[in-house]
């Protein structure tokens, strides 16, 4: 007979979950400029949903409410954009991680001439490919409305693992 194991409470990862409802493309900027209050310096947000979701869109919020430079585009052509910071804070860094088959390994490989312990990382398209860049991370989820309702509603996920998350006011965004 086994001895039983003891319950993981020390190395369990923390986990807050909030669940928001997007109806338009100019909320899901204005979700963009609320959370860029709340991110830091290497900071990972990882962005999950089908072609025309929101993803880019939620960047740009992003990178309005971060103050970098440069329009924020989908990154079709390119791995990954470095959007610099006007206003003192962190780099932007865009990452279409759909381009990119090799996860961490390639993303170190593309001397992107930025400190990533140093930028806010925003991955389009990122599970399974650069979980390993940080053990804290926040995902976010956005999925049509099913149904023959509002084209322009989305229901958005923000999923924060680890420590990072627990505390950062995620929460707040849902009011
Ligand atoms: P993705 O990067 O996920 O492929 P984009 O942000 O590039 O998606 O495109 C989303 C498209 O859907 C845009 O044309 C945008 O105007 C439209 N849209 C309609 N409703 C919303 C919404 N609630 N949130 C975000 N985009 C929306
Ligand atoms: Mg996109």
């Amino acid at each position: 007979m086994e001895a039983p194991h003891s319950p993981a409470t020390a190395d369990a990862a923390a986990e807050v979950t909030v669940r928001l409802t997007v109806n338009s493309p100019e909320e899901m900027r204005e979700l963009g400029l609320s959370l860029a209050k709340l991110l830091r310096p290497g900071d990972l947000v990882m962005l999950t949903g089908e072609l025309g979701a929101g993803k880019t869109t939620l960047t740009r919020g992003l990178g309005a409410g971060l103050g970098v430079r440069g329009a924020v585009t989908s990154p079709t052509f390119v791995i990954a954009r470095v959007h610099p910071s006007l206003v003192d804070g962190p780099p932007l860094v865009h990452v279409d991680a759909y381009r990119l088959g090799g996860g961490l390994d390639e993303m170190e490989d593309l001397d992107l001439d930025v400190s990533l312990p140093d930028s806010v990382i925003v991955v389009e398209w990122g599970d399974g490919k650069v979980e390993e860049l940080s053990d804290d991370r926040l995902h976010v989820l956005i999925e049509r409305a099913t149904g023959d309702t509002d084209d322009d509603v989305r229901q958005v996920s923000l999923v924060g693992i680890g420590e990072r998350w627990a505390a950062a006011g995620l929460a707040g965004l849902g009011s």
